[in-house]
């Protein structure tokens, strides 16, 4: 247990009570670093995290003992502990040239802000451990719905408080979100009919036998994010029934493609659950075309569901909604707060234009949950839940919509000016260009490239496979000297008509990140690219295929 400064460290009752009240004497450590962080958080973090990257192998060494302590120790002892062994050793997500990922810097109010959630400790399943969270988590579900769907004539009014109805779900992510969409469409295309109560009451073995059908399948472009996996392997789906739809050379769905898989499960007696549009992929950040699928999706009397985890955030910004146009038209959308909203991990939601849909899932409960009570649990998938919603509001009310869209103009300007820099720059390739703030590219030497057009099948072949071997060189070493870091994926390549290319992956999401940082990267990689000893080889097969 943690004692108190200048006690010894025991186990007692008497000091147990203090920990669920006030320290005595003030903890140096924990108020040391509560005043760091209050001030400048950057500064606390620049300063505790280590800029050389210890081996994963290495760090488990501090973390490798299974023995639960016998013996309480000093709050601080244990905090420094925290800050040498954890802090020093984690990941800095907030630096601007940190620009790999969708996780990135936050506001600095949410830090106190999150404490008040906290020290409330308020359980968002059930009104009476949260009663004016609930009102406030519907609000903000009514906030995203507008931004969304922008329905008019009291539709707000009449429904974002409604016992019966629900806007959406508040989660942890985008995987709970996505599952949670698939989990209501499975359940309206197997619905109580007749004699049958429906596949929620009696599991989808009847519901087949009941409609007769001899599979089911969810449509998504080969794009589609691997938590949708997750959600037709909980739902009884099954990961085979996921269809991967082709797509286009800017990786957004085929059309005809998908035409063609719906009508073909449809000979078979399969019944299509869901066609799912990404706004915003993962690897690439293109948007599919979302007003075709939703056409598409009515003529086949289909749920339509879009994955906006990361893009959904652009429709705050009044000049590139339009890119996200058709999204109004879906039955269910999810947007991750956590991602391009700024706000800590663990704020996800769904959204459903009609709000009588989530009664599809509706469950109820004897000492909470009870019919016609407005606690948020009866349709929600998680159960206990924190009030992470509240950072949500207060981010929305402190930076406004207009706040959100400069950062949102802000990020796509940013990779434009990368994308154009990686143009310019001889020795670089433009593999996809930004639609939003994400874009891939990769390090190909300028004579490479001329030879990679003049390259026969097996030459061809040859010299991709180095230059995947020289992109994750340089990756790693990036990653490991800590000035900067990209991440890296692997994505199909129309360009060289090859199943796979490894190439560098860049979300630009911090309003921090400068063009001096941008120019760094490239610059720093090309130095990389110069002492890796897969180079070599690459120009010599180069001069080989020019000769
Ligand atoms: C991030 C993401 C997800 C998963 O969201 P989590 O919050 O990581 O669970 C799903 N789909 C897309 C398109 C994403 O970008």
């Amino acid at each position: 247990m943690m004692a108190m400064e200048n006690k010894t460290a025991d186990a007692t009752l008497e000091s147990l009570h203090r920990i669920f009240t006030v320290p005595e004497a003030p903890d140096s450590t924990l108020s040391m670093i509560e005043q760091e962080i209050s001030q400048n958080l950057n500064q606390f973090l620049n300063t505790h995290i280590a800029s050389r990257e210890k081996a994963l192998a290495d760090i488990e060494q501090d973390f490798c003992s299974a023995e639960i302590p016998e013996h309480p120790t000093f709050v601080s002892d244990h905090t420094q502990f925290l800050l040498n062994k954890l802090v020093a050793q984690s990941v800095h997500t907030s630096a601007p040239s940190f620009i790999g990922h969708m996780t990135s810097a936050l506001p600095y109010f949410l830090m106190p802000l999150s404490k008040i959630m906290i020290g409330l400790n308020q359980n968002l399943v059930k009104i009476e451990t949260s009663k004016a969270f609930t009102p406030l988590e519907r609000q903000v579900l009514g906030m995203m719905h507008n931004l969304i769907y922008n329905e008019k004539n009291g539709f707000y009014q009449q429904w974002m408080h409604s016992a019966d109805h629900s806007l959406g779900a508040f989660c942890s992510g985008g995987t709970i979100a996505n599952i949670t969409a698939l989990w209501v469409a499975r359940n309206n295309v197997l619905k109580a009919e007749g004699d049958f109560k429906g596949i929620a009451q009696e599991g989808l073995f009847r519901a087949m036998k009941h409609y007769g059908y001899d599979d089911l399948a969810i449509f998504v472009s080969e794009r589609g994010h691997y938590s949708l996996k997750k959600a037709a392997d909980v739902l009884g789906i099954g990961r085979e029934n996921l269809i991967a739809i082709s797509t286009d050379e800017n990786n957004r769905i085929s059309l005809p493609a998908l035409n063609d898989a719906i009508l073909k499960a449809k000979a078979n007696n399969i019944q299509p659950l869901a066609i799912i549009g990404v706004a915003g992929t993962t690897e690439t950040g293109n948007i599919d075309p979302l007003d075709e699928l939703a056409t598409i999706a009515e003529q086949h009397g289909c749920h339509f569901h879009v994955d906006a985890a990361w893009g959904g955030a652009t429709l705050m910004s009044n000049r590139y909604r339009h890119l996200l146009s058709g999204i109004e038209r879906a039955d269910s959308v999810t947007i991750d707060a956590h991602k391009q909203l700024y706000i800590p991990m663990g704020a996800g939601m769904v959204l459903f234009k009609n709000p009588a849909l989530m009664s599809a899932v509706e469950h109820h409960a004897e000492y909470i949950l009870r019919k016609g009570a407005k606690d948020l649990g009866s349709h929600t998938l998680e159960g206990s839940r924190s009030g992470m919603s509240m950072l949500l509001f207060s981010a929305l009310n402190i930076i406004s919509r207009p706040g959100y869209e400069l950062l949102i103009n802000n990020s796509i300007h940013n990779a434009e000016y990368f994308a154009n820099l990686i143009q310019d720059s001889p020795d670089f390739e433009l593999v996809s260009a930004p639609e939003l703030c994400l874009l891939t590219y990769r390090y190909v030497p300028q004579r490479t490239q001329a030879a990679l057009a003049l390259a026969n099948d097996e030459q061809k072949a040859q010299l991709l496979d180095v230059l995947d071997k020289l992109t994750i060189s340089i990756q790693k070493h990036q990653r490991e000297s800590g000035r900067s870091f990209v991440s890296r994926t692997r994505i199909h390549s129309v360009q060289w008509q090859r199943e796979n290319i490894t190439v560098f992956r860049v979300v630009l999401a911090n309003p921090l990140t400068t063009s001096d940082i941008l120019k760094n990267v490239l610059m720093e990689q090309q130095e990389l690219a110069r002492q890796s000893r897969h180079l070599p080889l690459i120009l010599s097969l180069t001069e080989q295929i020019l000769d």
